[in-house]
């Protein structure tokens, strides 16, 4: 039996450390990244039709595509089935959290279950961050993205910020002063969370001095984040402007974005738990 709609969630994806490593010939940059998902992100359902369709609802709905712009319906073109597609938006666009690339991911495995058959495409052709999105769970990604290697980690407490300013992730890469950083440093052996932490300060996001010279209010956020009491660690995602501050698994997190978002409210901000 085949069911008539089928509901994915597609999280937020962070990146606990993003560092270019090259550049291809054709322009690509290489990459390698840590990646974990956030409980926090957009709600994708696709149901059969006659013809493609999409609706953006949720609190973050404005100014997101409803065409072939948008990395969902494009998504279900590479499937290769017509679908109307809700997409409930919960996650601020162009913010360094995969918005676009997790809900074309969360497309893709909804199409799976609702056809009952595999993807057959190259989950890359939609974007960098695809692949690591079909994974939705903690991985290093590598080369052009398509390398995507599950990891055992930790679960990690954290807060997410936005300061609601959208960077546009080619005029990041475009500022980048190097192409040729070193890659991560081995993972440590011990996976608790301490040694997690300890490796983590060591790495870094290369986009992010490039994105703080764009946006100053990363910079801002960074500072706001890092003053949270018991911070272990605030970083940037992606190419921003998101960031997140780590935590140890007992800090009241909660309440301290509850009291963030108070003095910010113009900011978006997220306790969550990423896996
Ligand atoms: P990444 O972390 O992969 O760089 P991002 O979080 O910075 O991605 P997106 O949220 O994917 O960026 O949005 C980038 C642009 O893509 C937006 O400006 C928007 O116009 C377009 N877009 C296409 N599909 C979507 C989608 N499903 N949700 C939000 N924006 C989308």
């Amino acid at each position: 039996m085949t069911s008539a709609a089928s509901e994915v969630f597609a999280p937020a994806k962070i990146n606990l450390t993003l560092h270019v490593t090259g550049r291809r010939a054709d322009g690509y940059h290489l990459l390698d990244s840590l990646v974990m998902f956030a409980d926090v992100g957009d709600r994708v359902t696709v149901a059969r039709a006659d013809h493609m369709s999409l609706t953006v609802t949720g609190p973050m709905a404005a100014g997101v595509p409803t065409d072939a712009r948008n990395l969902c319906w494009r998504a279900a073109e590479a499937f290769g089935q017509p679908v109307a597609i809700t997409l409930d938006k919960h996650l601020p666009a162009a913010a360094g959290i995969g918005g676009g690339s997790s809900d074309a991911a969360a497309v893709l495995r909804a199409m799976e279950q609702l056809f009952g058959r595999p993807f057959g495409g190259d989950p890359l052709s939609l974007g960098a961050d695809v692949p690591v999105c079909m994974v939705a769970h903690a991985a290093r990604m590598q080369s052009i993205g398509e390398i995507v290697t599950p990891l055992d980690l930790p679960p990690l407490r954290a807060v997410l910020v936005n300061p609601r300013v959208e960077v546009a992730t080619p005029a990041v890469f475009k500022a980048l002063a190097r192409r040729d950083n070193a890659p991560m440093m081995p993972l440590p052996d011990s996976r608790q969370a301490d040694a997690v932490f300890g490796w983590l300060a060591d790495q870094r996001n290369d986009l992010q001095p490039p994105a703080e010279g764009l946006c100053p209010e990363i910079s801002q956020v960074l500072g706001a984040l890092s003053s949270l009491d018991g911070v272990r660690l605030a970083r940037m995602s992606g190419s921003g402007a998101t960031c997140f501050a780590l935590f140890d698994s007992d800090t009241p997190t909660e309440a301290m974005a509850r009291d963030l978002q108070a003095a910010f409210p113009q900011w978006w901000v997220a306790a969550t738990i990423l896996t």
